[in-house]
């Protein structure tokens, strides 16, 4: 049975206390998840008992780390019903977004195309296009998002059209939490010829990922927002689509044979690991993998579901709220952010902070989706498998402390 306050156990660092002896009530899971203790395990014991560099040499640790390697690489593909040979690994989303901009647009994207994103996208999915489009002189367009924080599919429709390079966009908005029908918008796409990149940043922790299901061409996420380490993340890429991308770092690692004239290279996903990975946190964000597996991700996106029900529920009966984003608890993953009329954000985290709860203020990287709206900052109280109705019910206490502060 999935039973929250039984997974807090797993989580060491949820025993603490903060400011003065508060218990920790960690609702900033959108910006890093915690970390359970088989992931922190996998990691001691890997720096304990096998480290040595993969691949190179013939000696026992070589060995063992090479195959904790290759094993945890396929662990993580599988997690997303993905081929090992359709996973590059990363560092994060951010990493992920900008090889695809080096790997790939650099030589299918030119003067006169369109990159077609949308206004609710984090600045890691806008900012290596923004700067791409420039140098190359092409166009980037943006998809509206509606008055009630949903992805305008009609406007989509509109923009969509041949010439429209690829579609960049989030799964989940880590702002406006909406779900956005990706699936559906591949389909749309390859219609009309254009590949399209999914920033899963915010889904890959919450919802099961079919990569094949979901029909796009990269799917992009970060480890350590899905109780895995940072500094480990990957990109899934469509095999066909492998075909018609080049590699971004050159070195060791990477090569077949290399003579003083020319060289050749492994195999993909091979070809795309240059210099020595990250071993340590790619055997940890496997057993994030499989601890996520475990608990079973049909029922950690119930779970979800249900947090962001009672959060939405409990947050709309507070008048001094607005909730931003859709109202529909359907519709929703992950987080709910608010703005406090006539309190700024900052001070409302910093009163909360005081009563021992992390959330995030400010504008969470979607400054263009705040400007549009005139939201200046929003508070952001994010959730992750650990989290239960108790701390959401400990949340609303620390905003009834807000209104006593600023009587108001
Ligand atoms: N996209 C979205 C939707 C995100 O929420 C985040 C992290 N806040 C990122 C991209 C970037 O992730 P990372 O910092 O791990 O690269």
């Amino acid at each position: 049975m999935f039973d929250p306050n039984i997974i807090k156990k797993d989580f060491p660092i949820l025993n603490r206390t903060v400011r003065n002896g508060k218990p920790l009530v960690y609702l900033d899971s959108a910006a890093t998840s915690q970390k359970p203790q088989a992931v922190i395990d996998s990691i001691v014991e890997y720096y304990t008992q096998h480290n040595a560099n993969v691949h190179r040499g013939i000696h026992a640790l070589g060995d063992e780390s090479t195959r904790m390697f290759y094993a945890a690489r396929n662990t993580i593909a599988k997690f997303f019903s993905a081929d090992t040979n359709e996973l590059i690994l990363m560092r994060n989303t951010t990493e992920a977004i900008n090889a695809v901009v080096y790997m790939w647009a650099e030589d299918h994207v030119s003067v006169g195309d369109v990159i077609l994103t949308t206004e609710m996208e984090h600045h890691s999915n806008l900012v290596p296009w923004q700067v791409f489009a420039k140098r190359k002189g092409c166009s980037i367009e943006y998809v509206r998002v509606t008055e009630s924080g949903e992805l305008d599919m009609a406007d989509l429709k509109k923009k969509l059209r041949k010439g429209v390079k690829l579609v960049a966009m989030s799964h989940v908005s880590n702002t406006l939490g909406v779900m956005n029908p990706v699936a559906e918008i591949s389909k749309l796409a390859h219609v009309v010829g254009t590949l399209v990149l999914v920033d899963g940043a915010q889904s890959a922790p919450h919802l099961p990922i079919d990569f094949h299901k979901l029909g796009c061409d990269f799917f992009a996420f970060s480890g350590h927002k899905m109780v895995g380490p940072m500094g480990i993340g990957g990109l899934l890429v469509r095999a066909e689509v492998f075909k018609h991308m080049h590699p971004f770092l050159y070195g060791g690692g990477m090569i077949n044979e290399v003579s003083l004239d020319t060289t050749t290279f492994a195999d993909v996903p091979d070809a795309y690991i240059a210099g020595t990975p990250d071993v340590a946190s790619t055997v940890g964000l496997a057993a994030a993998c499989n601890y996520l597996s475990k608990l079973g991700m049909e029922q950690v996106v119930k779970h979800d579901a249900e947090l962001v029900s009672y959060a939405l529920n409990q947050l709309k009966k507070i008048s001094q709220l607005h909730i931003v984003g859709p109202m529909d608890a359907r519709k929703r993953c992950g987080s709910v952010a608010f703005i406090y009329d006539g309190v700024h954000a900052h001070d409302v985290a910093q009163i909360l902070d005081s009563e021992g709860i992390a959330v995030r203020s400010g504008h969470h990287c979607t400054m263009p989706l705040h400007a549009k709206f005139k939201w200046g900052a929003t508070t952001r109280a994010s959730f992750n498998v650990y989290t239960t109705k108790e701390d959401i019910d400990v949340l609303i206490r620390g905003i009834q402390k807000v209104k006593e502060v600023f009587g108001k």
